[in-house]
């Protein structure tokens, strides 16, 4: 790129689109970096709409909001947010077979050595229960339970990590008024032609006739991906899901902190309770089913009548062969996109705007490091979520397909070393930790043919004890936590 790190005038970086991905972008670059030194424009347009189904996230959120130095309650009042504790996974399995990837630990390691190895152990002998008894994270949200902060009976229980379910549409008003007051200036008007010179985009021109230059340009203008252009790596062979059909439907049903993803024929559907509605959709792949279909099967399954008409998404699963080319970041939708099975694509947006504010300004070699790092992070994603589909007994020809797949190498070898030894490695840089692999595996059936030498070393009622204990600890811990809707209600702050 050729942005100017003079000191005569700023960097200018323009922000094409006003989504969930536009404006935490340009909240968190107006949070860093003075104004004197970069200056900060975005172009969004009011008759284009943005995504906004009701979101699910995951715990990192967290840290994001408090970069920018955001009160999470007031936060949280503002998107008409809840709290996420994991996800349920109904039916993926079977039919009428359910588990939970919650967040935080199950069980405590002994040492070096994994919890999983003395649950194996404990299998074998006969006395183990299902690792939801060892989650504090899942007791809770199966009893629809919410405390943060330190635990409250025992020192030695863990904090409970936590996301939220919110509105990413609201979440993209709140965070506009926090980067306006930070000078981001703010254009509506259409993008109607992108002005290249080389290999480098120059300005953008609106359908007004004006004509915004910068120097280095965000691309968050969504599945329209309007300024990245080049290649784009197409997974539906690995992902076939290429629809999903939303619908809100009014506040119902139980208020759970966690989200719950149902399999259904030829996809799945989820369920994200908000303060004001519960946002549902069913994700599904048109090659096995129409969409006339999806839309009867989702609107059976919702807790309350509907709110509004079932819209429909259209995707391809894949993403850009290169996330920043010349001087254009895409961030966002526009940079690729996997279904939302495990609420990764804030997270991404998250990750992405971090990785930019790193390797500025954006020489060849940075650029070639941003896109090393993004595709790394969205290539180990994706593998966790084909390993949801990849290991299933469901009897539909869809689900058939899915379990006979060829497999990504990196993916087939983490479910050989599991299978063979109940070992989980995980690389520096990868996502999701070893007990979001093990409750998805275990989840789906799978349980290792063996496990580590040094669980047979521990006497068997020692094992039984270690098992029973932390069971205990935490039924008494979620015991005392107020509900969900309680814990909401003391924790509101309203902006
Ligand atoms: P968009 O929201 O599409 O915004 C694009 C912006 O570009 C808009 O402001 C638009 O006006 C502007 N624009 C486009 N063209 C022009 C033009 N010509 N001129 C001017 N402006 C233009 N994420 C999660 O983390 N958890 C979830 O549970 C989750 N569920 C999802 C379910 C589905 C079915 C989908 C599709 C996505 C889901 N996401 C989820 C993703 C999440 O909604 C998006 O990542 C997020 O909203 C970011 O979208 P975006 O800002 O990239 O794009």
């Amino acid at each position: 790129m050729s942005a100017s790190t003079s000191e005569q005038r700023p960097l200018r970086i323009a922000i094409a689109g006003g989504g969930t991905a536009g404006w935490m972008t340009a909240a968190a670059l107006s949070r860093f970096f003075d104004p004197r030194h970069v200056s900060i424009a975005l172009i969004e347009s009011d008759e284009i709409g943005t995504v906004g189904v009701g979101e699910a996230t995951i715990p990192q959120i967290r840290l994001f909001n408090q970069s920018l130095g955001i009160d999470e309650d007031e936060f949280l009042a503002a998107t008409q947010g809840s709290y996420k504790l994991g996800i349920e996974f109904v039916g993926w399995r079977a039919p009428g077979h359910r588990y939970m990837h919650a967040f935080g630990p199950v069980g405590r390691d002994v040492g070096l050595v994994p919890f999983q190895h003395y649950w194996r152990r404990a299998l074998e002998l006969g006395f183990a229960k299902p690792l939801a008894h060892y989650s504090l994270n899942e007791m809770a949200a199966r009893a629809d339970r919410m405390h943060r902060g330190e635990p409250i009976t025992a020192r030695a229980i863990p904090p409970m990590p936590f996301a939220f379910h919110f509105d990413a549409g609201l979440y993209a008003a709140y965070l506009r008024r926090y980067a306006e007051a930070r000078g981001v200036v703010r254009t509506e008007g259409r993008i109607a032609d992108v002005e290249q010179q080389g290999d480098e985009v120059r300005a953008l021109r609106l359908a007004s006739g004006e004509r915004i230059e910068a120097d280095l340009f965000v691309d968050c203008t969504g599945f329209r991906a309007l300024l990245i252009g080049g290649e784009f790596e197409d997974w539906s062979h690995l992902l076939p899901c290429d629809r999903a059909i939303a619908v809100p439907c009014a506040a119902g049903g139980q208020f759970t902190p966690y989200t719950r993803a149902t399999a259904h024929a030829a996809g799945w559907q989820w369920r994200i309770p908000l303060r004001h509605r519960t946002g549902n959709g069913h994700v599904f792949s048109s090659r096995h089913m129409s969409e006339d279909e999806a839309t009867a099967i989702l609107l059976g399954n919702l807790d309350a009548e509907p709110v509004g008409e079932p819209r429909t998404l259209r995707f391809a699963t894949g993403k850009r062969r290169e996330a920043w080319a010349g001087n254009v970041v895409a961030i966002g939708l526009s940079s690729g996109f996997l279904e939302p099975l495990e609420s990764t694509s804030i997270f991404l947006i998250q990750s992405a705007i971090q990785r930019l504010i790193k390797l500025l300004p954006g020489r060849p070699a940075d650029r070639a490091e941003y896109n090393r790092q993004t595709d790394f992070e969205i290539e180990r994603i994706r593998d966790f979520i084909i390993l949801h589909y990849a290991l299933n007994e469901r009897p539909e020809p869809f689900w058939a397909e899915m379990r006979e797949m060829a497999l990504p190498e990196t993916l087939r070898a983490k479910i050989d070393l599991f299978a063979a030894s109940g070992h989980i490695t995980r690389e520096h840089e990868e996502l999701f930790t070893e007990v979001g692999w093990l409750q998805v595996m275990v989840g789906q059936g799978l349980v290792p043919d063996g496990h580590h030498p040094l669980a047979s070393a521990i006497p068997e009622r020692d094992l039984a004890e270690f098992l029973g204990t932390i069971e205990q600890l935490y039924a008494r811990e979620v015991g005392q936590m107020p509900s969900h809707t309680d814990f909401i209600a003391r924790h509101t702050k309203v902006p």
